[in-house]
């Protein structure tokens, strides 16, 4: 057999330049400017346990969640914060709303930044100055994140309903509080149900300020659904350049969460792809069970690091021009399948061994992948 050079992935092409926005430090993890964009989640345990959370938040990390943000609803979700924040593998922020002390606690607790939910913080405005001064010594950046469902009841009387507009001012309204005493350490989030409503309101501020964006559609849906909410919304602004990090919401294990926000950045090259199945729908040309080929191959991959693309194609028909594009691919047809490796058929096997040809030859391509990007100096491809 003759040497296949596999080489590197070249560049990949993107959709847009992303917005200029100022960088912010969460703890480890820069958000905005030309910092990558992050994938976030939020753990679903009561904070004051403190083994569950860190153990969810462990789990979060292994599944490649970049900054991790806790709910703290009561004093001893508070107090659990300093132990949070210093055991957890990634940045931890604290989620606050109702009560203005909380804030403090977290900044105290050396969390990596705090969420603030102006539209329902008792006297909020009136505790800014404090807010900002404590933010301001311990370096801790503040999300401002507005939600359609918690919307401050001044701008809801004003424009009788969350419109992007009233999203849009009441995000920079309370920006604007921070900025009369210096303080910019800050990124913003204006989510709402509707993508529609999602999308026209991240434009909106997007033209306004340069603050670091933070995307979300709230309370999207039950996995599929929310998936393909968050999917199209965050797919329409970040084609725009908009966004600086993202959380998917989903009511579903957060884990759920970072896997689909991961895979909306692949999808965009705006992280690089790792493992891509290609496979074809089947039709009635089909002359293997692709679905379950498919399930089996992707499954016999699964936690590749490689930005290995595998073809699996149910017949001749497209089957050898696809199979040829990927850096490996099968083309199936009388109980048997032709292999490709970059192109070129390496060898046929029955179909019964299908399956473990391609998962062996992946195994070795991304063997040489690795190596070659090691001698080429290109970075290792993995998700940190
Ligand atoms: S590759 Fe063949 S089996 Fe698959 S969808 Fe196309 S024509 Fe149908």
């Amino acid at each position: 057999m003759t040497a296949i050079s596999l080489g590197m992935p070249s560049v990949p092409l993107k959709l847009a330049d992303r917005r200029r926005s100022r960088k912010i430090q969460v703890g480890s993890v820069a958000v905005g400017g030309d910092a990558p964009i992050s994938v976030q989640s939020m753990t679903t345990t009561v904070t004051a346990d403190i083994g569950a959370t860190l153990q969810q938040i462990a789990e979060l990390t292994a599944s490649g969640c970049q900054i991790v943000r806790v709910a703290c609803p009561s004093q001893d979700d508070a107090d659990a914060l300093a132990t949070i924040a210093r055991k957890s593998q990634i940045p931890v922020i604290a989620d606050i709303h109702f009560q203005p002390k909380y804030v403090f606690a977290a900044i105290d607790a050396g969390c990596a930044a705090v969420r603030v939910n102006p539209g329902n913080i008792r006297q909020f405005d009136d505790k800014v100055k404090e807010i900002a001064k404590a933010a301001s010594e311990a370096g801790t950046p503040i999300r401002i994140g507005v939600n359609a469902g918690s919307l401050d009841k001044r701008l809801l009387e004003k424009y009788g309903k969350a419109t992007p507009e009233a999203l849009v001012e009441s995000a920079l309204w309370e920006c604007s509080l921070f900025e009369e005493h210096g303080f910019r350490d800050i990124k913003i989030s204006v989510k709402h149900n509707d993508p529609v409503v999602m999308v026209n309101a991240y434009r909106l501020l997007a033209e306004k300020c340069d603050y670091p964006l933070h995307l979300g559609v709230t309370e999207a849906g039950p996995a599929f659904q929310g998936t393909i909410k968050s999917a199209v919304a965050f797919g329409a602004l970040l084609a725009e350049g908009i966004g600086d990090t993202i959380r998917v919401s989903l009511s579903a294990p957060p884990a759920e969460e970072v896997k689909v926000g991961i895979q909306i950045l692949e999808s965009l090259n705006l992280r690089q792809r790792r493992l891509e199945i290609v496979s074809c729908p089947s039709c009635g040309r089909a002359q293997v069970d692709v679905y379950k080929l498919a399930d089996q191959v992707t499954a016999g991959l699964e936690g590749m690091e490689v930005p290995l693309r595998v073809a699996v194609m149910g017949c001749v028909v497209n089957g050898p021009g696809e199979a040829r594009e990927a850096d490996l691919g099968v083309a199936s047809g009388n109980g048997k399948g032709q292999i490709f490796v970059k192109g070129e058929v390496i060898k046929t096997v029955p179909e019964s061994k299908i399956v473990e040809t391609l998962i062996e030859e992946a195994l070795k391509i991304a063997e040489q992948m690795e190596k070659e990007g090691a001698a080429s100096g290109e970075p290792t491809v993995s998700i940190t």
